[in-house]
């Protein structure tokens, strides 16, 4: 009876056993955390695993081709993430620590600090670096990472996957192999087309186009400094120009964003044209974010991690990718690779990033409702100006957009801390100012 063959099936009880083989398809961060944590997890249980990385890109090219396209903010929890794994970043990785954020809203500018000097916060390239900059190719984020997947016992398969099938077990085919998996962990984000048969019944997450360009880093912009830009009268969410090393990437978010969408902004900002011109502009492209999550993303002997389940929304999604895939990784050894295994203890952690990125989604509609208001927005930095050392007003709203800038703390934290009488205060005695 189909019916009965269909419950026994899932309530069987999976296990990786001593030989077997993972195959991990796509080896950008999440799919270089799964295979770290998983070969730290068996060895801590003296289990045996064949563990491959299909990954095509090579992560030492300049340019989109090396390049897993994005701004390259490393959050302070995705580097504790990283201690605790035993890894440091290297300084040639490292292209700027940043301390501080200038805000730019309308004609004011603000500027707030890290205040706590144990949240580091690092940008890095992603690949080789621009691709027209003069210096020789940057040591990437990526490919560090990979590396330090085989170092740790991992191989590097350089090839596409084209399509993996539901068999028995999932079957990973490249052009000119095909790989039985005992279990699949889909790591390839959103930028690419998936490989997966429709028998997976798998639904990518909704994304957004945002769009990047490298510069030469202006001489008068501090290393440490990130740029960020609110423009109330345009359909821009938000800008960033992010120092690394003698570059700087500008990041778009908005609707409707095209490559050209830079250069509109950089003339509607009034910044110096000189900086942003054809000649110091060094690279460029147009990638995907994911805002949403997944469907079907995980079944009985395989499971989706980091963008390609879900993500913190315009936040911190490398540190995502870290966190996923490791609570990925602890469900199959401590509870095995079914479907049930999966659905118990991996689904509630997505659920959870799910959840915070519906306070994320009311921070952000408060926040725009506050620019729309002029009241409200002088109130606001009335608020912080009066939050800074020196002043008696307890520090909370630099703090709130602090966390909402850098990904360091869940936006729940941060809805909550604005709803404080601390936050509320403030920003009521900031309103009597602005009369
Ligand atoms: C403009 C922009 C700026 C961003 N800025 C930041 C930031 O500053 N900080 C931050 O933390 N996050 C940022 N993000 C988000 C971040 O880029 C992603 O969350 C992160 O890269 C997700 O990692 P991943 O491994 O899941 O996916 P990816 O990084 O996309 O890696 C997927 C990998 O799968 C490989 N792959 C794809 N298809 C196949 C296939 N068929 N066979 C084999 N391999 C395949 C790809 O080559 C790639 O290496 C930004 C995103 C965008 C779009």
């Amino acid at each position: 009876m189909p019916h009965t063959l269909g419950i026994c099936t899932y309530a069987m009880t999976l296990h990786l056993a001593d030989g077997d083989r993972v195959c991990i398809v796509g080896g950008g961060p999440a799919g270089c955390f799964a295979a770290l944590h998983l070969l730290r997890l068996a060895g801590q249980r003296d289990l045996k695993l064949e563990v491959l990385i299909f990954e095509p890109r090579d992560f030492s090219l300049r340019g989109p081709g090396g390049c897993n396209r994005c701004a390259g903010i490393l959050s302070s929890r995705l580097i504790r993430g990283l201690a605790g794994l035993g890894l440091t970043i290297p300084d040639e990785v490292v292209q700027s620590e940043l301390k501080t954020y200038a805000i730019h809203l309308d004609e004011e500018v603000l500027t707030i600090h890290q205040s706590d000097p144990d949240r580091q916060i690092l940008s890095v390239y992603r690949g080789g670096g621009p691709r027209s900059g003069d210096k020789p190719p940057s040591f990437g984020f990526d490919n560090w990472l990979i590396e330090s997947a085989c170092l740790q016992g991992a191989i590097h398969v350089p090839e596409r996957v084209r399509t993996i099938t539901n068999e028995e077990r999932p079957v990973v085919h490249t052009r000119e192999n095909r790989y039985e998996a005992d279990l699949m962990v889909f790591a390839c984000g959103v930028n690419s087309s998936s490989p997966l048969s429709s028998d997976f019944s798998y639904e990518p997450p909704e994304t957004v186009i945002m769009a990047q360009d490298e510069f030469l880093l202006p001489d008068d912009v501090p290393i440490d400094q990130v740029s960020a830009y609110f423009d109330k009268t345009s359909d821009m969410l938000f800008a960033a120009m992010i120092p690394k090393g003698q570059y700087a990437n500008v990041s778009l978010l908005g609707e409707e964003i095209r490559l050209d969408s830079i250069r509109e902004f950089v003339a509607k900002q009034n910044l110096p044209k000189a900086y942003f011109s054809e000649e110091r502009r060094l690279c460029g492209c147009t990638p995907k974010s994911a805002i949403g999550a997944a469907k079907g993303y995980y079944g009985s002997r395989w499971v989706a991690i980091g963008d390609a389940a879900v993500t913190r929304l315009y936040k911190d999604g490398i540190g995502s990718a870290f966190y996923t895939a490791e609570a990925a990784m602890q469900t199959v050894i401590t509870h095995g690779i079914s479907e049930r295994a999966f659905k118990q203890n991996y689904a509630p952690y997505c659920n959870r990033i799910r959840n915070d990125n519906r306070y994320g989604q009311l921070l952000i509609k408060l926040w725009q409702r506050m620019l729309h208001s002029p009241h409200l927005l002088r109130a606001w930095l009335n608020a912080v100006n009066m939050e800074r050392p020196g002043n008696p007003a307890q520090p909370v709203h630099a703090r709130i957009l602090w966390g909402m800038l850098t990904g360091d703390d869940s936006y729940r934290t941060l809805f909550w801390h604005s709803c404080s009488p601390n936050a509320l205060g403030n920003l009521l005695r900031g309103l009597k100012r602005s009369f």
